[in-house]
């Protein structure tokens, strides 16, 4: 069986040479040409013929299709449906804003965390995506965008804790000085609370942003919308995030979807002002997605209104995210949701 090149490191790719019985500063300049976009080993001119056919032999290369590509009327932003080699399909989102372009990844084919109001997880998880599909997702959409991409965000389809190794390659590969070189400043990743991870991710001490998916501070809201909450409790994953912190000093930052009659009470905001306080965590609240296989609404702009009042008094840092791309379907996993549910009514 090929191997896949792409998911390799430059030190991996010397160690490969060195069993081709080549010399290691290839590896250099292999490196560059697959984090350029090179998909096929007879671009990379500057290598001999010969070992260009070795490499051929050893490895396989693989371009995403663009099985859907939306762009938005109303703010520009591209929503990306991609083939991936065994015929799965993920979503990546880029997102114009003022501080530079971000693209949203996806880190799985699918999701076991089974959020109640979110699209993702309807299908359950196929598997785990290669690090090499999650930088493809970022170098192709920038090179069909031609949008430069400075951010990423992990907060597309999955759950990047549940694929850790491969989303820690990534990562790498991703902030290599010889490859995209996007800094880990400018990356966040998201988590629906697998606070068992919490530890292997401080101890790498990334400069990234731990963003958690918070969605309600207590254990009876956050046990029903969240069923990643039961076992664990809000509780125990505020003093995960308290541990990341002291040990990283990366503030966190809440993420909260607001749903109508759910979530968005005066107690909620309460609580949740205070497990932010403690922590000097950030809250960004986001105006629920309607997902049309979900029954949640979106809170309305009064009780927004209202929560947003009660962080602020309470001095928390609060952000509410600006809806981009509601056109297009911009929200988790709906679109391959879309493409599911095509192909069930064709079957
Ligand atoms: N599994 C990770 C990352 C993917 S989800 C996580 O749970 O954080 C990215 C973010 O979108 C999460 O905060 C998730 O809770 C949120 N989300 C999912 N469905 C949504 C919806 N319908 N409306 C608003 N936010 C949603």
């Amino acid at each position: 069986m090929k191997k896949d090149i792409l998911s390799l490191l430059p030190g991996e790719i010397e160690e490969e040479l060195a069993a081709l019985g080549e010399p290691k500063y290839r590896a250099g300049q292999i490196f560059t040409w697959l984090h350029k976009g090179a998909r096929s080993f007879a671009e990379m001119t500057n290598l001999s013929k010969e070992l260009r056919e070795k490499l051929e032999e050893r490895f396989f290369l693989y371009k995403p299709g663009v099985l859907r590509k939306q762009v938005s009327q109303i703010d520009g932003t591209i929503k990306y449906l991609w083939q991936l080699r065994d015929g799965n399909a993920v979503e990546t989102v880029v997102m114009q804003y003022k501080h530079g372009n971000t693209v949203c990844v996806s880190s799985q084919v699918g999701c076991r965390q089974g959020c109640a109001f979110c699209a993702s997880t309807i299908g359950g998880l196929v598997r785990g995506l290669e690090p090499s599909e999650i930088l493809d997702e970022v170098l192709f959409s920038q090179l069909d965008s031609g949008l430069p991409i400075s951010n990423i965000v992990l907060m597309g389809i999955g759950e990047p804790l549940d694929n850790f190794d491969n989303v820690m390659r990534f990562l790498e590969l991703v902030n290599h000085p010889k490859g995209m070189n996007i800094g880990m400043r400018h990356i966040s990743l998201s988590t629906c609370g697998l606070i068992e991870r919490f530890a292997d991710l401080a101890e790498r001490d990334l400069q990234l942003t731990l963003s958690v998916s918070l969605h309600a501070p207590d254990d009876e809201t956050r046990s029903k919308l969240m069923p990643a909450n039961r076992g664990r409790g809000v509780e125990a994953l505020m003093e995960a995030c308290r541990r990341y912190y002291d040990k990283t000093g990366r503030r966190i930052s809440f993420e909260y979807a607001m749903i109508d009659g759910v979530n968005d009470t005066e107690r909620h905001a309460r609580l949740l002002a205070r497990e932010a306080k403690s922590l000097a965590a950030h809250v960004n609240l986001i105006p629920l997605n309607h997902v049309e296989e979900r029954q949640f609404r979106p809170s309305t702009q009064g009780h927004m209104k209202a929560f947003i009042k009660i962080l602020e008094d309470e001095g928390v840092n609060v952000t509410v995210r600006r809806r981009l791309g509601s056109d297009v379907d911009a929200s988790c996993g709906q679109l391959r949701r879309k493409m599911q549910k095509a192909n069930e009514a064709t079957r």
